[in-house]
């Protein structure tokens, strides 16, 4: 008997993978990517001998790629070189004080002791919160799909309304352990990459400072590229073919299921199924029929941009550890400006990236590599922004921070610019309102109120990625393509 077709649009992280646990049940796949190579999001480029990695620069969550590489047949351990950056961030606050997040419990107890006495017996029990946070909605919540209403509201369910505290602000939670403002935004500012503000976000996102303090952050050998290469190789591996610089057009559909998809020069490829990894808004709006969902989900809550720089610079900079998160004193009103105006605040927060620090090969001899990443709002639909001048402005507050730790000279010293603003990112990655981590992960966009991985009209179109269910990140991914293939694989009967 013919083996079951199935086409993947994208070649995203959640896409691949997806791709290659269908191809181990016997199931025929073809991944049809617009770009000329596989990651998505999780890109790269270099340039004159410095490497960068444009998306994802934090590889957290080690147990789900340990997990999640188990479930693809090999071990993560066998096919990427991790090790582990610790401290993971340099965290460097507007009054110039600076704290190394580290999982190092006497570090932590020296500096945090040093910053406010009597804050380490808070970070314990912060610490302790998490811990709960994570082990809890790891299991009941991000591990599985809900299929039905039935099981996400049942009488099994109630607990977590308490014990995740999901209804309690981050921020506002923050006081049950700390007083000191710069330690309540050490451990709140990682909520930026849901899409929220800490001061809005679930208390639950604890868990993701736990995480990376207790499971650690880590660097795969070559930059974060390489677990695109390694998943590419393990579903090629697998059988699954990929096309390139093959965009999709359109998704066909009659009524209640789709045929398969029409491609950007006229193409029609049949399928017996569909599985998108393209940012679930963008196909609503883009590649399928129905104006009602699309107008859906473009009304949902999307999460913030960026604009981030590239630099390829003649001197290292060993001041500058891997991961370094400037902190601004106005911390409530960076998130207002980014999440309620849609702009780049005033005085912004921003994150510099050295990866030659933890790998020299990503920058020629005595030279560096640098990535800075400074939030701003999604795309207005009115327009309005001025992305030139917003990107001059980002620049010169990422120079300005920097002298903080007594760089002064970056601007000489700069080699070569490439820039994304977000328009770049919706260019590039067909994200809505060029959205870096797709739609927010606001209470009603979390569990079963986020996107679920089966469209809710076509009963053989499915979705993986970020916007869909459990969310964005690389682990995450990893985790919406399992639960999307098996979800497929268990209603089609592949
Ligand atoms: C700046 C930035 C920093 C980040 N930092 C981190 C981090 O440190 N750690 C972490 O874990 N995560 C991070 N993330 C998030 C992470 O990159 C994403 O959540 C993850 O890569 C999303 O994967 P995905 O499966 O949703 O696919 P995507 O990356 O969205 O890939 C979808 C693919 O579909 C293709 N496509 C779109 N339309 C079409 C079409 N019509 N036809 C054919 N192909 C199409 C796109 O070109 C793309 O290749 C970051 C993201 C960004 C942008």
């Amino acid at each position: 008997m013919k083996p079951a077709s199935v086409i993947v649009i994208g070649a995203g992280v959640g896409g691949i993978a997806a791709a290659t646990h269908l191809a181990h049940r016997g199931v025929h796949v073809t991944v049809l990517e617009k770009n000329s190579r596989p990651g998505g999001r999780c890109d790269r480029f270099s340039r004159d001998g410095h490497h960068f990695d444009s998306g994802p620069t934090l590889f957290v969550m080690p147990l789900v790629y340990e997990a999640e590489f188990a479930a693809l047949g090999v071990s993560v351990h066998d096919v990427l070189k991790l090790r582990q950056v610790d401290p993971t961030y340099h965290l460097v606050f507007d009054d110039g004080s600076q704290l190394a997040l580290t999982s190092n419990l006497r570090s932590m107890r020296e500096q945090l002791e040093a910053m406010r006495p009597g804050s380490f017996e808070g970070f314990l029990r912060y610490l302790d919160e998490g811990h709960r946070h994570y082990e809890l909605a790891m299991q009941r919540l991000v591990n599985r799909d809900f299929r039905k209403a039935s099981e996400f509201f049942n009488l099994r369910n109630v607990p977590l309304a308490f014990s995740l505290k999901p209804l309690v602000p981050h921020y506002s939670n923050m006081s049950n352990y700390f007083d000191d403002p710069r330690l309540k935004s050490a451990f709140t500012f990682q909520d930026v990459y849901m899409g929220l503000s800490p001061f809005e976000a679930p208390s639950t996102f604890s868990m993701m400072s736990y995480t990376e303090l207790a499971h650690g952050a880590w660097y795969p050998e070559g930059g974060m590229y390489q677990v695109v290469e390694a998943l590419f190789e393990i579903a090629k591996s697998a059988g699954v073919e990929f096309r390139f610089e093959t965009s999709v057009e359109r998704i066909e559909t009659n009524g209640r299921a789709t045929r398969g998809v029409i491609l950007a020069d006229g193409t029609h490829l049949p399928a017996d199924a569909v599985l998108a990894n393209a940012d679930l808004p963008y196909v609503y709006d883009d590649l399928l029929p129905d104006r009602d969902l699309a107008a859906e989900q473009s009304r949902k809550r999307f999460s913030c941009s960026t604009i981030s720089f590239f630099w390829g610079v003649d001197k290292p900079y060993p001041a500058l550890g891997p991961h370094t998160l400037f902190i601004a004193d106005d911390y409530r009103q960076n998130f207002d400006s980014i999440i309620g105006h849609l702009t780049l605040p005033e005085n912004p927060s921003l994150y510099v990236h050295a990866p030659a620090r933890i790998d020299p090969s990503m920058a020629p001899d005595g030279q560096d590599t640098l990535i800075a990443i400074v939030p701003v709002g999604h795309m207005d639909e009115k327009g309005g922004q001025d992305w030139p001048a917003l990107r001059d402005r980002a620049r010169e507050s990422v120079f300005s921070r920097l002298a903080l730790l007594g760089i002064h000279d970056l601007e000489g010293h700069i080699k070569f610019e490439v820039n994304y603003n977000p328009l770049s990112w919706r260019k590039r990655y067909n994200l809505m309102k060029g959205s870096t981590h797709g739609l927010s992960h606001n209470l009603m966009q979390l569990g079963y109120f986020r996107p679920s991985n089966r469209h809710p009209r076509y009963h053989n179109l499915y979705f993986v990625g970020a916007s869909t269910h459990p969310g964005t990140g690389i682990p995450t991914a990893l985790i919406s393509a399992r639960l999307a293939a098996t979800r497929m694989l268990e209603e089609l009967n592949l």
